[in-house]
């Protein structure tokens, strides 16, 4: 047997690639639902909004191998809608450079020395913060680096390393790699529910409400697993994969090398439904970075909102609906947008990612006793904490446990 201890995005991937390769498993989940950071609430609202792009090869590809594929859609094939609420300009902005020798896909602030510089970030160099690196370029640092450096990293310019970002750039040259993907009805619907289904057909069993408070170990061997729902004492064959978060990892193991500071993620959720396909908004000079609009609601997105993670959520809803309603009026987007705004929930991600800063990217052993492995998004040194990373883990993990 192979308990996969975790069913976020890695324990997911790893449970399903164990299962059709033809191994048993069970999956033990301390929530009483899956997705973990990537999670339908139990009312379907999403947790926060989850964009993937082309370059997230395994995500897409787990996506694809448990039907889910076409629940993610491309709201903004043509370039993204971006309002500057400093001077009320809007424009599209290819995500791709190669997209910007189409005058009217170009970011803010763009020079030939501003991408220049950009493009020599992703060349191995000294690790620095990224506000350093493109110091010379401020607008070009406003208009673009900085949205993208939010959003890959959840982390600000004035803190992030450029080693991390680098990951993330030599990523975007490759056809498609840029193009923009959400959930069109939302994680619950789109990944995690198929994924438990997939799991279930192929055989696994998902646990849910089954923490795993404490593991026996001798010096090379997991020997059991103390769980909520019981003891399980590992046979000789049996593995683990041990795919918690990085504070779980480090109080259920010693010798973990795992990052210890975070970042939080606040989205607010407005109860405002319409009419309309999904939309996908970029804010400059706002409280919020992203608008993400479907007909069930619209949700805004404040990554690396330190100081918005500490305050109520009475006083950002008014101050989110107004930036939502000048991106509707700017980019004409249907349906009504009242002043008042509509009932908000605010859901507040305290350790979302770790802080991507400069410095040593933590690399655990993937093989951390002869019977577990690890996988997780903290895991896969290769990329910042994301979707992509969580499933990569997995699959690694996967291999090296089946
Ligand atoms: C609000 C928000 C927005 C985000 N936006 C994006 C985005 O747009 N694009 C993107 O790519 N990434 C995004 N991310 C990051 C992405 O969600 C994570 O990188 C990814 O979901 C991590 O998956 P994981 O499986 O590694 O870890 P987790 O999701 O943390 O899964 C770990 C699981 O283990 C369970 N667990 C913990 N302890 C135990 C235990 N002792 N026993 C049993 N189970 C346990 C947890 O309940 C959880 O289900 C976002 C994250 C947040 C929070």
């Amino acid at each position: 047997m192979i308990h996969v201890v975790g069913a976020g995005v890695a324990g997911l991937v790893a449970a399903q690639a164990l299962l059709k390769a033809g191994r048993p498993v069970t999956l033990h989940e301390a929530a009483p639902g899956a997705g973990g950071r990537a999670r339908a609430l139990p009312d379907g609202t999403d947790n926060g909004t989850h964009a993937l792009i082309g370059a997230n090869r395994a995500a897409l590809g787990f996506l694809d191998a448990i039907g889910a594929r076409a629940g993610w859609v491309e709201p903004e094939p043509d370039g993204l809608p971006v309002l500057d609420l400093d001077d009320g300009s809007r424009r599209l902005v290819a995500l791709s450079p190669l997209g910007w020798w189409r005058r009217d896909r170009r970011p803010a602030g763009v020079s030939p020395a501003a991408v220049a510089a950009l493009a020599a970030l992703a060349l191995p160099g000294r690790d620095r913060t990224v506000a350093q690196a493109m110091a010379r370029h401020p607008a070009f640092l406003r208009g673009f680096v900085d949205p993208l450096v939010i959003a890959a990293l959840n982390t600000p310019t004035a803190e992030a390393g450029t080693r991390r970002l680098a990951q993330v750039l030599r990523r975007l040259g490759a056809p498609g790699a840029t193009r923009l993907f959400v959930a069109r009805n939302g994680l619950g619907p789109d990944m995690v529910e198929p994924a438990l289904a997939a799991i279930r057909a192929l055989g696994g069993t998902v646990v849910p409400d089954d923490r795993l408070r404490k593991l026996d170990r001798t010096n090379s061997r997991a020997t059991a697993l103390h769980l909520h729902s019981g003891t399980v004492a590992l046979a000789p064959e049996d593995r683990v994969v041990l795919a918690v978060p990085p504070w779980e990892a480090t109080r259920l193991l010693t010798h973990v090398e795992a990052p210890m500071e975070h970042a939080p993620i606040v989205n607010l959720h407005f109860a405002r439904t319409g009419p309309g396909p999904v939309r996908f908004v970029g804010l400059l000079g706002a409280l919020c970075q992203w608008v993400l609009v479907r007909p069930d609601g619209v949700a805004v997105t404040v990554s690396a909102g330190d100081a918005e993670a500490r305050e109520e959520a009475d006083s950002l809803a008014p101050r989110a609906w107004r930036e939502i309603r000048a991106a509707a009026q700017a980019f004409a987007l249907p349906g009504e947008w009242p002043e008042a705004p509509p009932p908000c929930r605010a859901v507040k991600e305290r350790r979302a990612t770790p802080r991507q800063r400069p410095g040593p990217i933590p690399a655990p052993r993937r093989r951390h006793l002869e019977n577990l492995v690890l996988a997780g998004d903290w895991t896969w040194p290769h990329l910042p904490a994301t979707i992509e990373a969580a499933a990569q883990s997995g699959l690694a993990a996967a291999r090296e446990a089946a």
